[in-house]
């Protein structure tokens, strides 16, 4: 890896490339393994029928390619197929070297210091924070809270926005299909306010019954918690217009969009989510940095979470005052080198055509959903319209974890199990299932590795 030598901020803050990969990628950057000509090929034991989609509107899957090291490796003899997106995104090189080049050259601690890293860490940061800003839409870079992830996020909002405006007999919404994530929290503050928590149930295709939602809500709601796709069902719910309905009740409504910021565009203002939350690692970012969106007036409003340095403004034994926001809710030394990774994947993203990614995107699971189609045995869970690449599926005769383990020895990574999503599954009357979770780098080959392999495992091959 070549570390830039310019200093981090600077080599952070211009425009990135557009997914042209100016340093060719190595195949099989380390020998992890046998190289991928070694491998038993794995072969289609009947080739899918319908051609897979390839640069089609304008986006070319090899450009992201290029710039994803680790899609380069082989797994079990066999090139990495990765279609763990939901769980996880890979990183390009640019979020690999811009960690590198944050710890080579610029590690300091911000806010705080006098010194010139100290200050150039400082810009890094808040540059980071106005990219999430200008991602998401947003009115200005202080709405933006940086936390470690979708379920800190959340667990923020429950805990002070939450604590400070639901009581007794308050009720708050939340859809079946949600992620753990976006359902304890709010199970943990009913409990303490004596709330009520209500589920709105799904239609069989996975959508959110919506008569049944208008139903639920009354002026009793205080909030209703929605994530924007579901990480099980691909199901992405008209957000837009729940909230404007929530609304008209004075309800607000927290956008969980985990699983939507890496395939389509995002605007908070114009969906009128009053919290929008997300993590930077299903965004091609680090682990442990996300963020947390609030309306200017919510989060002034707000008390503060975490109490220690960064978020106070004096401290007395008498008593405290505390920073503006959003500095009020980031107590702690921050995940400096996260939100130079995520400033770093948000422009690696934003080069792209987006809207031309999700086009690409949506072809690619009507490729799957049909390629899939073939594998004798196998249900798909969830159909509602305009999914996102989501394919969580059960297999005759096959346990999900056992689906999973004999993906992975022909190189193929998807996830088994209930997803942190158990209401979902149990919508489908199951407990367990495989998934196969797509992204801008997976391609109609990729697809194709799937369907082969699980026809093999549906003809008793070992
Ligand atoms: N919400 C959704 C829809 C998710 O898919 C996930 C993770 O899979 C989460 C929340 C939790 O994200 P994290 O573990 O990054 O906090």
């Amino acid at each position: 890896m070549t570390i830039p030598d310019v200093r981090v901020y600077e080599h952070l803050m211009p425009a990135p490339p557009t997914g042209q990969s100016p340093v060719p990628v190595q195949a099989n950057p380390r020998a992890y393994e046998r190289p991928a000509a070694q491998a038993a090929p794995a072969t289609p034991a009947t080739a899918p029928q319908s051609t897979p989609p390839r640069g089609a509107g304008g986006f070319d899957p090899e450009a992201a390619r290029r710039d994803v090291p680790v899609l380069h490796r082989t797994v079990n003899g066999h090139p990495l197929v990765w279609l763990d997106n939901g769980a996880t995104t890979q990183k390009p090189r640019q979020v690999v070297e811009a960690l590198a080049a944050y710890y080579s050259a610029a590690n300091s601690n911000i806010h705080r210091g006098a010194h010139t890293m100290a200050r150039e860490a400082t810009e890094t940061y808040e540059a980071g924070r106005a990219a999430v800003a200008d991602f998401l839409g947003a009115e200005s870079p202080d709405t933006v809270v940086f936390t470690r992830g979708t379920t800190e996020a959340i667990n923020l909002v429950a805990q002070t926005w939450g604590r400070a405006n639901i009581g007794p007999g308050d009720e708050i919404l939340v859809p079946r299909l949600e992620h753990h994530s976006n359902i304890v929290p709010w199970q943990l503050l009913a409990k303490e306010k004596r709330a009520r928590l209500i589920p709105v149930p799904l239609l069989a295709d996975g959508s959110i019954d919506q008569a049944a939602f208008a139903d639920l809500l009354s002026f009793r709601t205080q909030l209703v918690a929605v994530s924007q796709a579901s990480n099980v069902l691909g199901t992405v719910p008209p957000v837009k217009q729940m909230a404007a309905l929530a609304h008209r009740y004075g309800a607000k409504v927290l956008v969980d969009g985990a699983q939507a910021v890496a395939h389509f565009p995002v605007d908070v203002r114009e969906l009128g989510a009053d919290f929008y939350v997300f993590s930077g690692h299903k965004l091609f970012a680090p682990t442990g940095i996300g963020a947390l969106y609030g309306r200017p007036e919510l989060l002034e409003g707000m008390p503060p979470w975490q109490g220690g340095g960064n978020m106070i403004d004096q401290v007395d034994f008498t008593g405290s005052t505390y920073a503006p926001v959003p500095h009020r809710f980031e107590a702690g030394t921050g995940h400096i080198s996260g939100v130079a990774g995520l400033l770093s994947a948000i422009n690696w993203l934003t080069g792209f055509d987006r809207e031309a990614v999700a086009a690409y995107e949506q072809g690619l699971l009507a490729y799957a959903e049909q390629a899939l189609g073939a594998v004798p045995g196998l249900e798909i869970l969830g159909s509602a319209p305009g999914r996102i690449a989501v394919l969580t599926f059960t297999l005759a005769g096959h346990d999900p974890a056992d689906i999973a383990h004999r993906l992975d020895r022909d190189g193929i990574a998807v996830r088994a199990g209930h997803h942190c999503a158990q209401p979902s599954l149990r919508h489908y009357g199951v407990e367990s299932a495989a998934r196969a979770s797509l992204a801008l780098y997976n391609t109609g080959e990729d697809v194709d590795r799937l369907v082969a392999s699980l026809l093999r495992m549906t003809q008793g091959a070992t």
